[in-house]
């Protein structure tokens, strides 16, 4: 009997995905995106817009301005939102909580000219009321604190649990476990980088993110991508309708979805029903 196994495939048969996430749009942001364009690794960057050019207290620099934000974006980073004042949701009463997500949102797409639906929660905090109130108001994922060292896609999006931190231990061990990891035929990986550029300047260690990034980059088998991107694909996916009888596909969405069905590497046309 053939495979019945259906699995989610990243665009070009890829297996494997890389996104970054980094909080607080702030300065050395610039010189972290530097590194990555220099080797094609893409980053979500998540801002308190209620804050633009404020400096900073912990190191020197300053939050990013409004302008500068397009400078990432050049890169084909994402801007998400982190709260307008970075604020602990979870205490806010909803309609404050509301107001600190989606001024923040506003704010940011005025300067991205697209939705924004992204965040990652300030201090890392939320819970299940904070969810829903995200879920209300459209966004489509939030990033947590909550490390799993782990390289699996996110179930609930709205709580989406990175890889690591850049400071974890066990960076280099997981980077290389990802990178040699060959089971083809079996569930898509993910590897979600998160952390801070001022925790550089900080501890005066850009080689950290430096030789993340040399090992990561330039492999054939590795989707380099935003949080944003990934969830959008993720969602295509999602959406595809399958027969009951697995016989035919339909794709809904408004991109090709690449996925492995009866040992067979296998697309679905953006809005195309096929036989399979
Ligand atoms: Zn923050």
């Amino acid at each position: 009997m053939a495979d019945p196994s259906f699995y989610m495939r990243y665009p070009g048969f890829r297996n494997k995905a890389l996104t970054l996430s980094y909080d607080d749009g702030i300065t050395p942001d610039l010189y972290l995106a530097d590194i990555l364009n220099r080797y094609g690794l893409k980053c979500t960057f998540n801002v308190n817009a209620g804050y633009f050019g404020h400096p900073m207290t912990r190191v020197p620099g300053r939050r990013l301005y409004a302008e500068e934000l397009t400078t990432l974006m050049a890169g084909g980073h994402e801007i998400a939102a982190h709260g307008y004042k970075h604020k602990w949701l979870s205490s806010l009463p909803s309609p404050q909580a509301l107001y600190e997500v989606l001024c923040d949102r506003r704010r940011l797409e005025s300067v991205t000219g697209a939705p924004v639906t992204g965040l990652a929660y300030a201090m890392g905090d939320y819970d299940e009321r904070v969810i829903s109130l995200l879920r209300k108001a459209g966004f489509a994922y939030a990033r947590t604190v909550v490390s799993t060292r782990a390289f699996r896609t996110p179930t609930e999006p709205l709580a989406w649990h990175p890889t690591c931190h850049h400071a974890d231990a066990r960076l280099m061990e997981l980077a290389e476990s990802f990178v040699n990891n060959t089971k083809d035929n079996d569930r898509p990986l993910l590897f979600y980088l998160w952390g801070h550029s001022y925790e550089f300047v900080e501890r005066d260690n850009w080689d950290v993110i430096e030789r993340f990034a040399d090992h990561m980059a330039g492999r054939e088998e590795l989707w380099y991508v935003t949080n944003g991107a990934f969830i959008s694909y993720m969602n295509a996916y999602r959406s595809l309708r399958l027969s009951a009888d697995g016989g035919t596909v339909y794709n809904p969405s408004a991109q090709d979805v690449y996925f492995f069905y009866h040992g067979d590497n296998r697309i679905a046309p953006a809005g195309k029903q096929i036989k399979l």
